[in-house]
């Protein structure tokens, strides 16, 4: 009998798990072992910064899977992933396209860390596919996006990313943290490289770091090797956690979907709140575009009560189910003002030019009850 793995669950619980079961056990032990006795049978050695523990193993089939992409290595944490993976692409005199609104570390390693080994990089407006030529260099090697931006949720026409790259013989990637494979498959539309801070949506529980780098096979297998002398990959029991959390992402992007979408609505109706970013909005300038990209617009959304920053704090108070604390994708619903969290590193001026105010409120909507959520926002918009 052949195994039926269709379904996107069915995928999720049993992809990359071992067959036969290791003595019989249910879920794959966590092999907590550094280095591993060489065999007869082995084709070279194995041990833990070599990513081919039995663990790392497993990991990367279902991750590979998931995303649609030849293969897939999982990292120590989304930056991890992110380095190894422009570092096996870039070299020195090679030029990079960026989209403008990017991750702050990402932002950080491509503008202070890149230079130094003398690799340039310029950043494009997304949402403005006819500019992008004028980013184009001859040296340029590749082009890099995000699914859904942070923190003001924009959604780039990733089509158009992916023809204007085939054009012009790019390799493109993309940071598909926002969405995960639930939203929207980035190997499988055609991104060459796929990179995830699996501490997010893919582990889910906020628990661990961890990320991954899927695609073709002799880029992932060149990140591999950066990975190797960089020194950042996971630890089997990190492993085992995202592994375990990873079964049930569909169960928990579909409820995350729901929350954000619901909030969203429900704060764009309120009186009180005066900007709502949500690409889930059917008046959000980037509905059409995510609608036609993906099955769903994501867990986060970002908003502005009214009075500004110090109404924004009082609001953040107020709520008794969300944390104020940065970082996203758990069960767990969290607030953060990005001005203080993410975006604190970058100076007031360019924060206002990027359309970030500092009483901009980021909102990573949890899988708790819609019930219990909205009660809660109504409460604490009564106190601003
Ligand atoms: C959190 C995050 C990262 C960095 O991931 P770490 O696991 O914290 O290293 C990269 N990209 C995006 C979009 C993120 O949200």
């Amino acid at each position: 009998m052949k195994t039926q793995f269709n379904g996107f669950n069915t995928i999720l619980v049993h992809a990359g798990e071992p067959r036969p079961l290791i003595e019989g056990a249910v879920t794959l032990p966590i092999f907590q072992s550094s280095t591993f006795e060489c065999r007869d049978t082995d084709s070279g050695m194995r041990y833990i910064r070599l990513n081919n523990t039995p663990n790392h193993i497993a990991l990367h089939e279902k991750l590979a899977v998931i995303e649609g992409g030849e293969t897939a290595l999982v990292t120590a944490s989304g930056m991890a992933a992110i380095s190894a993976a422009l570092l096996a692409v870039l070299k020195q005199g090679d030029h990079l396209m960026v989209q403008s609104d990017l991750y702050g570390g990402t932002h950080g390693f491509i503008t202070q860390d890149l230079p130094d080994m003398g690799i340039e990089a310029d950043f494009f407006d997304a949402s403005d596919p006819g500019s992008w030529e004028t980013a184009l260099t001859p040296q340029t090697r590749a082009i890099y996006v995000e699914s859904i931006s942070n923190p003001l949720m924009k959604v780039c026409d990733l089509e158009a990313v992916l023809e204007f790259s085939r054009k012009h013989s790019l390799i493109s990637i993309i940071d598909n943290t926002f969405t995960s494979p639930v939203n929207y498959k980035a190997a499988a539309a055609g991104f060459d490289l796929c990179l995830h801070s699996c501490s997010k949506y893919l582990n889910g529980h906020s628990d661990i770091l961890a990320g991954a780098v899927i695609g073709r096979k002799p880029l992932v297998d060149k990140a591999a090797r950066k990975l190797l002398h960089l020194g950042g990959s996971l630890d089997p029991h990190a492993c085992f956690l995202l592994q375990r959390g990873m079964k049930t992402l569909q169960l928990r992007i579909l409820q995350h979907n729901d929350n954000a979408l619901a909030a969203a609505q429900y704060l764009a109706g309120h009186p009180k709140v005066v900007a709502v970013h949500y690409p889930g909005l059917a008046d959000s300038p980037y509905h059409e575009v995510a609608q036609r990209l993906f099955t769903g617009f994501g867990g986060v959304l970002s908003f502005e009560v009214q009075g500004g920053t110090s109404a924004a704090e009082i609001f953040i108070k107020a709520l008794h189910l969300p944390t104020n604390g940065p970082s996203l994708g758990g069960v767990e619903s969290l607030v953060t003002r990005p001005a203080t969290s993410s975006h604190r590193g970058m100076s007031p001026e360019a924060r206002r030019k990027a359309g970030i105010s500092d009483g901009l409120i980021r909102f990573s909507t949890g899988i708790e009850d819609q019930e219990d959520l909205l009660a809660d926002l109504e409460q604490a918009l009564e106190r601003v």
